[in-house]
């Protein structure tokens, strides 16, 4: 899975991408974390990638044209958005078999969660623009991308966080990212297909088995495997 960052930003998305799991996917190939600057796309001497809005009113919106010429240059505007020709160009090209989504970080989006993860965690290419100031040009949202794409119920700063919450949640469930494949089983957020409900994940503990006498439960060290798995599902519906 290739994932294209379009940003003010890079160095925030090559640092937290530089480091453990991400980092592991990335040198077993599993994942690709490409930054782009956005002001690498800019044409003119400032690189000014904003601009005040029109109609009035505060704050600075970035502009559609450095957006446009990012995503261009890395062949990721939707097809649905591309005119008729270009489709057409692309159909017989062969690179529709390529699994892509264009998506932009935006606090109005639909909101991001695990059901959204393992559904992208089959793409080959995810490329995620990150808004900063008061907002993005309508026209990225109208002819750029396939959806906005929000976190949570909160105003941040900027899509930064936003894009690698998401390629933490993705890449965890690719194989070859996670160290060991057995941890993506009995986790929070996995559907229980019996119930139909959402599982959580039972309590866990290590040694030592008392401290302070707070103690680990009986059951735990009892060495009663069945018993564990019981304990353990009931914690997890408990919960
Ligand atoms: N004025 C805008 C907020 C701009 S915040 C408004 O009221 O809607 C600047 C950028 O941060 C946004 O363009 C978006 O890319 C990012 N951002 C902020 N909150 C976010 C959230 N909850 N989810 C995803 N992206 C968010």
């Amino acid at each position: 899975m290739k994932y294209n960052i379009v940003t003010i930003f890079p160095h925030l998305i090559s640092g937290y991408g530089g480091e453990s799991i991400l980092k592991r996917g990335q040198n077993s190939g599993a994942i690709e974390i490409c930054p782009l600057d956005l002001r690498v796309f800019t044409q003119d001497k400032h690189n000014k990638v904003d601009d005040t809005p029109y109609g009035g009113g505060a704050g600075m919106v970035m502009q559609v044209e450095p957006i446009f010429r990012a995503l261009k240059s890395i062949d990721a505007i939707p097809f649905s958005k591309v005119d008729g020709l270009t489709k057409v160009k692309k159909v017989f090209n062969g690179s529709l078999a390529r699994k892509k989504r264009t998506i932009l970080m935006s606090p109005r989006g639909r909101q991001f969660d695990q059901s959204v993860a393992e559904q992208w965690s089959h793409l080959d290419e995810l490329t995620i623009i990150c808004g900063r100031y008061e907002g993005i040009d309508q026209r990225v949202v109208d002819h750029l991308i396939d959806e906005e794409i929000s976190i949570g119920p909160y105003v941040l700063a900027g899509g930064e966080l936003g894009a690698m919450v998401i390629i933490e949640a993705v890449s965890r469930l690719i194989p070859g990212v996670l160290g060991n494949a057995e941890s993506l089983k009995d986790e929070t957020h996995n559907v229980l297909v019996e119930d139909g409900g959402v599982e959580s994940e039972y309590p866990h503990y290590t040694k030592p088995a008392d401290f302070k006498g707070w103690k680990v439960p009986d059951v735990l060290l009892s060495g009663d495997h069945k018993k564990i798995e019981e304990w353990r599902m009931e914690q997890s519906k408990k919960k």
